[in-house]
């Protein structure tokens, strides 16, 4: 069988400048992309307009690029691939559906709790709209047990599962706002990328199988997954702009960028001590990236 060729990608959200957390997703996206000489590429994830930050695309790019990763292709844009995004909705036909509950109405209705904490939607609206309600999100329904079971291998944390109905239960792909769901962009640009491999934070494990199950609705092939230990501060929280993160901004020097690229491979365990310029780093961590990650 041909293997597809790889290709993998950093998709940060410009909602601030890089941290060290998506420092740690850059540089192991990037490795494993050239620890299988396959392309890497870089994808803006603005899709959701309202929380991008002026200028925080530009400095991710830039920064990035003092670092020695520089995207092997156009860097897409969420925000000027709307027209895309309807397509696949459209594509998915009767699985989507119209919902005129808020996030108020949601809780009032439900009795239980979804993986990530939220109120599992009772599925008010799934054999049509109430009467005198109109449709504000759109969603997709998810099958009924047991037939919701979705199962993959992460190339990190081995077999995983999700039941999307008592999981995560029918989920939007049109938001209130009018914005389209990550979940929906995501799964349409890394399947119209020809993305093979997303290497990324273990705060998107939760996403995965609503991922999965978008691309065998939509007929995608089915990238591999590696997610990453997050990086977290004092206080167990994942580095964001919220959590008061601090922004990577590399000197001019070789030694500063040197310092920042160190700290990112030692908290995914590269050996790369004893590095002294930018080029010997690349090659240390690239060795110790394909013994520990790649077959
Ligand atoms: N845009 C997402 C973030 O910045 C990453 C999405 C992904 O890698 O699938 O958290």
């Amino acid at each position: 069988m041909l293997l597809a060729p790889y290709v993998g990608r950093f998709a940060p959200s410009p909602t601030g400048a890089l941290h060290a957390g998506s420092l740690v997703t850059a540089l192991g996206s990037f490795l494993d992309a050239r620890a299988h000489d396959g392309r890497w590429l870089l994808r803006i994830e603005d899709v959701d307009e309202a929380r991008s930050v002026a200028g925080a695309e530009a400095a991710i790019i830039e920064v990035l690029g003092q670092l020695g990763m520089h995207s092997d292709g156009p860097i897409l844009r969420q925000s000027e691939r709307k027209q895309r995004y309807a397509e696949a909705c459209a594509r998915l036909g009767t699985y989507v559906y119209p919902c005129a509950c808020s996030r108020s109405e949601i809780a009032l209705s439900s009795t239980l709790r979804a993986a990530d904490g939220a109120p599992l939607y009772a599925g008010t609206c799934r054999q049509g709209l109430p009467p005198g309600k109109s449709g504000r999100s759109l969603r997709l329904r998810v099958p009924d047990a047991p037939h919701d079971l979705i199962t993959f291998n992460d190339r990190h944390l081995g077999p995983c599962q999700q039941a999307l109905a008592s999981e995560v239960g029918d989920f939007v792909l049109r938001r209130v706002e009018g914005y389209w769901a990550y979940q929906l962009a995501v799964v349409v640009d890394d399947a119209e990328q020809g993305v093979s491999d997303v290497v990324r934070g273990m705060d998107l494990l939760d996403s995965s199988a609503r991922q999965l199950y978008l691309q065998d609705l939509l007929g995608y092939a089915r990238p591999r997954y590696l997610h990453l230990p997050l990086v977290v501060n004092a206080g167990g929280e994942k580095l964001s702009k919220q959590t008061g993160a601090a922004p990577i901004l590399p000197g001019a020097d070789e030694a500063s960028r040197l310092a920042l690229l160190q700290q990112a491979a030692g908290f995914l365990q590269l050996d790369t001590v004893g590095a002294d310029s930018l080029a010997a780093f690349w090659r240390r961590a690239l060795q110790s990236w394909r013994a520990r990650w790649v077959d």
